[in-house]
């Protein structure tokens, strides 16, 4: 620590599943993680990898840390020294860490710097979600989000809906939500009528510029007072009377008791488990179109891949060409998620893990048992 002391903190990696492609996951920070989390966290990614079908398996790590409480030098330390701990199972074929809560570029920066130093040579392959500097792809930032988006207006497609003035609303105005909220606005046209923060939530009929609404939050440090529009709670968000909502901010916001006030035709999961079970079973009676958190947020992961391959091609893909390579692998995979859902009458969920398991054990299967 800063001040000369030693503090032990327990970090994990925990590999799930390598049938498909070198384990994949991120690596978070945060007083909460512990093993049993962080496993769960892992088997998601496989699941995830294998849904938009992508050369890889699940991983995931994580650090049980409250990084708020330590200085810049004490977390790049931290990361360092994990870095150290893990090298032996990590590797651009073997296993290749991204950044989850509370890390980012920077972390994976000091990780590509450790890694490298230890092997003797550049190795920006070794971890993505990096600086562009090093190596990151452009389009990372935005990737979640926009992923998010096009899933959404699959969805619409799907049930018909026009996509241009249809009605949208955002949950949570960060990475994922603002991003969505973005691209479904300025790409295709749709009216994002409400979006909100851990603050509270605005609505508009008119539809808000979702631009000028995170200016007015850096500013103000919320999108709650920004001119013109109406206050309104987050849960009142949920149940508004719009084509598309997306939950973009914590799991377990749609329960068994706001889940039959839902009125919007599809959800599209930014976050990671928003839909309770109980809540599912109740959107999916309803006739809601929910595109699932393994499918909807994997934006980021896809193009966390697409990172990948440039880094081992030693190439540099233009903004567009990472755009256009992201929205081919979403549309396709919700194309094949949404055939089961109608093939088998089950919900997108269901659908979305029936092709990803079945991805990841028709690999075991064929590679077989050995030794
Ligand atoms: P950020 O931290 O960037 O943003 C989270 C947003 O949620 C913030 O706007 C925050 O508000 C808001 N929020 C926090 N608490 C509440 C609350 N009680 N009610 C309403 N809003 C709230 O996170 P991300 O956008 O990166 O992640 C959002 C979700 O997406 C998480 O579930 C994450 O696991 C998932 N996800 C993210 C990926 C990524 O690439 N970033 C990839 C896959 C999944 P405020 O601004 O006021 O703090």
């Amino acid at each position: 620590m800063d001040d000369g002391s030693i503090k032990v903190f327990q970090g994990y990696r925990v590999q799930h599943n390598n049938a498909r492609g070198p384990f994949k996951g991120g690596i978070r920070y945060h007083p909460n993680v512990t093993i049993d989390e962080v496993r769960a966290l892992a088997m998601w990614m496989s699941w995830k990898t294998a849904v938009v079908d992508l050369p890889y398996g699940g991983a995931k790590g994580g650090i049980a840390v409250n990084p708020k409480e330590l200085s810049e030098g004490e977390i790049e330390r931290l990361t360092r020294r994990y870095t150290v701990a893990i090298a032996p199972i990590i590797g651009p074929y073997i296993d290749i860490p991204a950044p989850d809560v509370y890390t980012g570029p920077q972390h994976m920066a000091w990780i590509l710097d450790t890694y490298s130093q230890l092997v003797g040579r550049f190795e920006p392959a070794i971890v993505t979600g990096k600086p562009v500097e090093l190596g990151g792809s452009l389009g990372r930032k935005q990737a979640t989000g926009r992923g998010t988006a096009i899933a959404a207006v699959e969805a619409a497609k799907a049930l018909n809906i026009p996509i241009k003035n249809a009605t949208v609303a955002v949950q949570g105005y960060g990475n994922v939500g603002f991003y969505a909220a973005a691209v479904i606005n300025e790409l295709y046209g749709a009216k994002v009528v409400a979006v909100s923060d851990s603050k509270g939530g605005i609505y508009n009929s008119d539809g808000l510029n979702p631009q000028k609404v995170l200016e007015h939050k850096k500013k103000t440090g919320s999108v709650v007072g920004f001119p013109g529009a109406r206050e309104i709670t987050n849960e009142e968000l949920l149940t508004l009377n719009v084509d598309i909502l997306i939950p973009a901010a914590l799991e377990g916001v749609i329960t068994e008791k706001n889940a039959n006030e839902v009125k919007a035709k599809v959800v599209a999961e930014g976050a990671n488990g928003p839909t309770t079970p109980e809540a599912d079973k109740i959107l999916f009676e309803k006739g809601i179109l929910v595109v699932p958190d393994i499918l909807a947020n994997a934006g980021g992961v896809t193009v966390s891949y697409f990172e990948w391959v440039q880094n081992l091609m030693r190439v540099q893909w233009t903004e567009e060409e990472v755009n256009m390579k992201l929205h081919d692998k979403i549309v396709k995979a919700f194309n094949e998620v949404y055939k089961i859902h109608k093939e088998k009458n089950v919900d997108m969920r269901t659908a979305a893990m029936m092709l990803a398991v079945q991805r990841v054990a028709d690999a075991v299967k064929k590679r077989g048992l050995w030794p």
